[in-house]
């Protein structure tokens, strides 16, 4: 970690309520909060109002785990950037593996999302990963290009840079077995390396996070990794106290490299 401002998210996905938000908003309104360290909140985009107005003290922002790629029209259920926008995030995730296993989302769609957010103002974050029979059958590197590629291309080099992107392995979503700081660094480079190949130098200030089964207890671990910007949190970000501790070990860890 550490070339580039550490981020941490937490995507709540289909989880949580209003007794959460306040909960969970009062128990970071109690922290120090380092300010080394982008914090950003994905719930639920029902609660993005509500966790808005009880975090409006904190430095915590807020994103979207999903967005239609139009700003508007006759798309029953769906949600457009803009719309989330008005609501208080400036961040929008795309290309979640959920979202592109469950709902079919295709590199093409996400792509549009991707060119979506950035249109309504919002950061997108583009999650990439491959799935367990892929790495085994020494895909991973390949499928993870791709998925960066057909992103880079619909939007153009110049409004891919604007972005983020997130590793997340989809054998380590939800499983509690996390890729090990190695695997993870070693694909973080590949990414680097191919958004270096799009983007030039640009590729330097573009944070890479890695998601899958962060928690309190290794985040150190995979933090500490030098092409890992940051990490993208499922299960452990629904409890104010695991987030919160992996906030601050980002914060420990930026603060160390300054020395
Ligand atoms: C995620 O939802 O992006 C994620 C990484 O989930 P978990 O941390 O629960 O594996």
């Amino acid at each position: 970690m550490l070339a580039r401002r550490p981020l941490i998210a937490g995507n709540w996905k289909m989880n949580g309520s209003l007794a959460l938000v306040d909960e969970f908003a009062g128990q970071i309104a109690a922290i120090r909060l380092p300010e080394d360290v982008t914090v950003v909140l994905f719930p639920p985009v029902a609660y993005l109002d509500a966790l808005a107005r009880a975090l409006k003290e904190c430095a915590v922002q807020l994103g979207a785990q999903n967005g239609h790629g139009e700003a508007a029209g006759a798309f029953t259920g769906e949600i457009a950037p803009e719309m989330v926008r008005d609501l208080g995030a400036q961040w929008m995730l795309v290309g979640h593996s959920e979202r592109r296993e469950h709902y079919g989302e295709t590199d093409s769609v996400v792509a549009d999302k991707f060119a979506g957010a950035l249109r309504a103002g919002l950061n997108p974050i583009l999650c990439v990963g491959e799935t367990l029979a892929q790495r085994n059958a020494d895909q991973a590197e390949t499928v993870v290009r791709e998925q960066v590629q057909a992103v880079a291309s619909r939007v153009g080099a110049q409004a891919f840079s604007k972005g983020t992107l997130a590793y997340e392995p989809i054998w380590a979503i939800g499983t509690g077995q996390t890729a090990t700081p190695g695997q993870a660094q070693a694909m973080h480079a590949v990414i680097r390396a191919e958004i270096a190949r799009i983007v030039g130098s640009a590729a330097e200030q573009m944070r890479v996070l890695y998601g899958g089964s962060m928690n309190a207890e290794n985040a150190e671990m995979l933090l500490s990794e030098r092409e890992i910007d940051g990490g993208l949190i499922g299960g452990a970000s629904l409890e104010a106290k695991s987030f919160s501790s992996i906030v601050a070990t980002a914060g420990t860890l930026a603060t160390a490299e300054q020395k």
